[in-house]
């Protein structure tokens, strides 16, 4: 199988000027194997041929953050602060429970998004009501295989009960409902354990690499430190990214103070001093941290993931963007779920990483570049998810993860600066072809490799019948309301040294 892109412009995040010379690209296997007069002179007679019409070849973006569990519910929750946002959005209740057609369909609805819109890999940080079993596994891996993208995938469990995860609400509670949430769930370590088993044997390393695992252990307050050691255990044996949520709101970074097994340690110190900040760690959010925890971070290679849009849909904070940087921390950009972003587009995230932190301070030579942002939407997710050396730019020996954008398309017309106008004006629509592992799998009129038509259809049946569960698991969500509600206020009143929200007068 070999394709030549014919007379396409090769991006380039070290041009300064304009969009590069026409040239031709040729992609063998599911690898690029040369650009320019070798590429011509490689080709097969064979190959399929792209004319590029002086269009730009881009690397395929990679969304560094998602968890495709909930692709079903976009739109479907007012903005609301994570805590509260999380006791709608997945309730542990067995009426959640989805067949495995279910989770097979609501994997392959982000997917098709993704690739409509030049977005070649994801990291699926995936979690499951009540939990997650080896059909279903199978079935998101399954939905990842067929529509043709990149999956890195992980289980993402609690292990502790709710009230070990929260501060003050076994003060608020009343009693019988106390003793609901210090039950920690069913489905352990062990268990757990026992899936992880199943990712890794079954989907690790497949299609060529094209779908492989990762670890996760949501958070450090969700689980236990001995669960959290296993699981930096098989991160370092596969090599596998290790996703871990932190410091995502102020109440996160109350709890640390809260809660005596932390020792008024951050969550990122806990974790250091538990030994596991690594280089293949994922930090997720990065938000409510202090100048120790970035340099923690940074001493320790990990890399942050940074979802601005998400961020701003919980009223979160703002993560400090420059802090990170001048640290040299590798940033990916996510767009975290797709209840919470609420589109599937890399393209309005990475545009609201080019601007969101301009707000931040008036010295502008520290606002984010186009090329920065750029940068960690290539690189940057190249290397959250180990695939530094083989994706993020294109080079011959590098994987053909790819996309062709229009440059007569308005976003480009008319040209003057390639990277703002990637940043600044691209919204995914002037993608006219999108390749991954050198197989075209969105051809600009059409996914190739699934009936899109059919699936949004079934999708609608699916999740129409659907609900009345989701209008049950509202209703289990109400009566815990009042308590989150004065958790939170008790947490955002308490001074801790340092604020992340804009326009707010309090610490
Ligand atoms: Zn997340």
């Amino acid at each position: 199988m070999a394709t030549l892109f014919r007379n396409v412009r090769v991006f380039d995040n070290t041009l300064t000027e304009g969009a590069g010379n026409e040239t031709d690209v040729l992609v063998e296997g599911n690898r690029i194997k040369a650009i320019g007069t070798e590429a011509t002179r490689l080709a097969p007679a064979d190959a399929d041929i792209v004319e590029g019409n002086g269009d730009l070849l881009i690397p395929g973006l990679i969304n560094g953050h998602f968890h495709s569990p909930v692709n079903h519910m976009k739109g479907m929750l007012p903005s609301l602060p994570l805590e509260i946002f999380m006791l709608y959005e997945s309730p542990d209740i067995e009426v959640l429970r989805p067949s495995p057609r279910e989770a097979y369909v609501r994997t392959i609805l982000a997917a098709m998004e993704m690739l409509r819109n030049g977005t070649t890999a994801v990291q699926d940080d995936a979690f499951f009501v009540p939990y997650p079993t080896p059909e279903i596994i199978d079935a998101v891996m399954q939905a990842y295989r067929d529509v043709g993208i990149r999956a890195t995938v992980a289980l993402d469990q609690p292990e502790l009960a709710e009230l070990d995860k929260l501060p003050f609400l076994a003060d608020l509670l009343p009693q019988d409902m106390r003793a609901e949430l210090s039950v920690p769930p069913a489905f352990g370590r062990e268990a757990l354990l026992g899936c992880y088993r199943h990712l890794i044997e079954t989907w690790h390393g497949q299609d060529d690499g094209r779908l492989s695992a990762a670890v996760s252990c949501s958070a450090p307050q969700r689980i236990s430190p001995d669960y959290m050691g296993e699981l930096d255990q098989l991160s370092r044996t596969h090599d596998l990214p290790f996703y871990v949520h932190m410091l995502e709101t102020k109440l996160q970074r109350v709890l640390a103070d809260e809660q005596p097994r932390f020792k008024g340690r951050s969550l990122v110190r806990y974790t250091a001093d538990l030994g596991l900040l690594s280089e293949r760690m994922n930090v997720i959010h990065a938000i409510w941290m202090d100048d120790a925890d970035y340099d923690l971070i940074a001493e320790a290679g990990t890399s942050v993931a940074h979802n601005p849009i998400s961020n701003l849909r919980l009223g979160s904070g703002v993560m400090p963007f420059r802090r990170l940087r001048d640290r040299g921390i590798n940033i990916c950009l996510g767009t975290d779920e797709a209840i919470a972003d609420d589109a599937v587009n890399m393209w309005s995230v990475a545009k609201l990483a080019g601007l969101i932190h301009n707000i931040g301070g008036p010295d502008y030579d520290r606002w984010p570049a186009a090329t920065e942002v750029l940068d960690c939407l290539f690189n940057g997710g190249a290397r959250a998810m180990r695939r530094g050396a083989e994706l993020g730019s294109i080079e011959p020996g590098k994987l053909a993860d790819l996309a062709l954008v229009k440059l007569d398309s308005l976003a480009f017309t008319p040209l003057n600066d390639i990277k703002r106008q990637l940043v600044y004006c691209e919204s995914g629509s002037s993608v006219r072809l999108t390749m991954v592992a050198g197989r075209i799998v969105f051809d600009g009129d059409r996914l190739t490799q699934v009936d899109e038509a059919a699936l949004r259809a079934e999708a609608r049946d699916i999740f129409q019948s659907r609900r009345g569960s989701l209008e049950a698991a509202r209703r289990e969500a109400d009566r815990w309301l009042p308590y989150y509600r004065q958790m939170i206020d008790k947490a955002a009143a308490r001074n801790i040294g340092m604020n992340r929200w804009l326009g707010y007068a309090g610490q």
